[in-house]
């Protein structure tokens, strides 16, 4: 979207109380499950419901759904499948309605170009005895009906100043939706770990974790959908832009935080400081990965300032936020936990995020 634009999110003018009268209506016995999928290269997502006769108890009662969509818009309309792969209450349509997360097949099978979860799978088998765990951070910027951040006017933002984890309506903008969304997260069954307001004041964070595996990757993605769903009932949009202001010098990443199961346990911050040695020999690889854009969005954002690293530069340290990976300080002290690659962008995939930590520390791979 571009910024300033002066786009009108027309559906911000409906009557929500009008549409709860039809909300309350009962369902007859059926159920309404909607297929959330992700085929673009970029971290938007599509949605698609239908309607089934028995409610699914689990995954495998969920039919497969092959239909016709838009790749993208420059390609034809193709005959693709959907495989259902984690199945989540649904917040909107509530009980017993679902969320199915999916993923896009070929019809020949293989993975959609842009869907990586299968490519991420199969290293997450090869490494499942070391038991990784991840965490991962979310920042997003509002953006409101003039295309600004929400709650700016003109290009300037009327709240100046640093307001991380700020309180009050002179530091923060739109903690509604924030809080509608952490609701909606923890009724849909999505392990999320917390939120907090961000530096700016219409920029927040939600926080998804400890999952194991490809696990991490299905909340954020799902956690991502309701992010946009509950943002259109509030008629802004969530931006995960990692620049959204051009020149501006804050910022959005997704942190993603790790550990292996002998980094965990007593002793475990010498297996932490092995695997920064490994990630610091592959800084390029994982800058190429850490972003939809191999690395040019990120370069908007990784300038050193602020509490960002250099892209063109990997480094460490204990308790340093301005480093590629920090060491949190309780992991320092307690000698065991995880660590933290602040590298990511905010509409990184965080199936390729996951899978280059692994390939590097668990797999060893160096090229
Ligand atoms: P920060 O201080 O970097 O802002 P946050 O509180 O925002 O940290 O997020 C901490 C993240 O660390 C959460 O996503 C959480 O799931 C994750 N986390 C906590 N323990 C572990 C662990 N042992 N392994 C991997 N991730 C973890
Ligand atoms: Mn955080
Ligand atoms: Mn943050
Ligand atoms: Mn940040
Ligand atoms: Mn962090």
């Amino acid at each position: 979207m571009e910024l300033g634009s002066h786009v009108s999110f027309s559906s911000s003018r409906l009557n929500r109380r009008v549409k709860d009268q039809y909300m309350k209506l009962p369902q007859e016995g059926k159920v309404m499950v909607t297929y959330v999928w992700k085929n673009v290269p970029h971290e938007n997502l599509q949605c698609k419901t239908r309607t089934l006769d028995y409610e699914p108890k689990s995954i495998e009662e969920i039919p497969k759904w092959g239909l016709a969509f838009h790749l993208q818009h420059e390609d034809p309309l193709r005959d693709m499948y959907l495989i259902p792969v984690k199945m989540f209450k649904d917040p909107f349509f509530w009980d017993p309605n679902k969320l199915v997360l999916c993923e896009a097949m070929k019809s020949n099978g293989q993975p959609a170009d842009n869907n990586l979860r299968q490519s991420c799978k199969k290293v997450m088998e090869m490494a499942r005895d070391y038991h990784p765990w991840f965490g991962m951070e979310q920042e997003y910027f509002l953006i409101g009906a003039n295309g600004l951040p929400y709650g700016w006017q003109e290009d300037r933002c009327p709240i100046q100043g640093i307001h991380h984890c700020g309180v009050g309506a002179d530091k923060v903008h739109g903690r509604e939706i924030m809080e509608a969304h952490y609701k909606a997260c923890l009724y849909a069954g999505i392990k999320i770990w917390g939120t907090n307001a961000e530096i700016i004041s219409s920029q927040w964070e939600f926080q998804v974790g400890p999952c194991e595996g490809t696990d991490a990757g299905d909340h954020l993605v799902m956690a991502r959908f309701i992010l946009h769903r509950v943002c259109e009932d509030f008629g802004v949009v969530a931006s995960l832009d990692p620049k959204p202001v051009p020149g501006f010098w804050a910022d959005s990443g997704c942190h993603v935080n790790f550990s292996t199961e002998d980094m965990r346990k007593e002793g475990g911050l010498k297996h932490i400081e092995d695997a920064i040695e490994k990630l610091a020999k592959r800084h390029d690889h994982h800058i190429s990965k850490y972003d939809p854009t191999g690395g040019e969005g990120n370069a908007q954002r990784l300038i050193g300032v602020l509490v960002t690293s250099n892209i063109n530069k990997f480094s460490s340290g204990v308790d340093d936020r301005t480093a590629s990976i920090r060491i949190p300080i309780q992991v320092w002290q307690q000698g065991y936990g995880y660590l933290e690659d602040r590298r990511p962008s905010a509409d990184c995939d965080p199936y390729a995020v996951i899978e280059a930590v692994v390939r590097t520390t668990i797999l060893k791979e160096t090229t």
